[in-house]
């Protein structure tokens, strides 16, 4: 079964197939189909920017004549810190600016957050899955990963707003941890892996 992904994120791309990591799935990125268009997401939710993705693929797919019998599948995410009431959350990516670097993305964050005590640092990455189904129907998923604001920056592993995400129980930076943990562990994974168990359910009905 063919899975388009709505992104050209090639990192991204790589985490998901190592995630779903199942020889029934041929994992495919949007660019591969041909699709070239731009995205503009505007939804007010990790869920509808992810099914607006999924949205844009799938029609552009139809008018393609590409076989409809493939999945198309996006996701969404954002980073959420509490004491900035919740923010950059869907505009993570384009939080202080899309080129801006992630060293001076984290780093304000850690500035804002001064001399903040530990039990008001928490943050979390936040993951929406949007799977569209060859027969029309739609699902999507959500996982989160928790975590707190760290005090300083550090690791290089990963990508984003990783080298300022704090894991208490691993006393490091999501930055600082294998690959591997991460791919257990994330809002991604865990979103992915809901996703894999409805997509395995599909099948098996079908
Ligand atoms: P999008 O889901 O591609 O729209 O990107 C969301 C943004 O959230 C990314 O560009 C990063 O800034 C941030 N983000 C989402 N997931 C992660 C992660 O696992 N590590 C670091 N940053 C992340």
């Amino acid at each position: 079964m063919k899975i388009v992904f709505a992104t050209g994120n090639k990192g991204k791309l790589a985490e998901i197939v190592e995630i779903l990591n199942d020889p029934k799935y041929e994992i495919i990125s949007m660019k591969e189909t041909g699709f070239a268009g731009e995205i503009i997401e505007d939804g007010t939710t990790y869920e509808e920017n992810a099914l607006i993705k999924v949205h844009a693929v799938r029609k552009y797919l139809s008018e393609s004549g590409y076989p409809d019998e493939c999945i198309v599948m996006a996701d969404d995410s954002g980073l959420e810190v509490d004491y900035l009431g919740g923010k950059p959350g869907i505009y993570s990516a384009r939080y202080m600016g899309e080129d801006t670097p992630y060293s001076i993305k984290n780093q304000a964050i850690i500035d804002a957050l001064e001399g903040v005590p530990d039990e008001k640092r928490g943050a979390r990455f936040v993951c929406a899955i949007a799977i569209s189904f060859p027969d029309g129907t739609e699902e999507t998923t959500r996982a989160t990963y928790e975590g707190l604001v760290a005090r300083e920056a550090k690791g290089s592993n990963g990508f984003g707003y990783d080298p300022m995400f704090y894991l208490p129980q691993c006393n490091a930076t999501d930055a600082e941890m294998p690959i591997e943990y991460k791919n257990q562990n994330s809002h991604r994974a865990k979103a992915l892996r809901k996703a894999q168990e409805l997509l395995n359910d599909k099948i098996q009905r079908s």
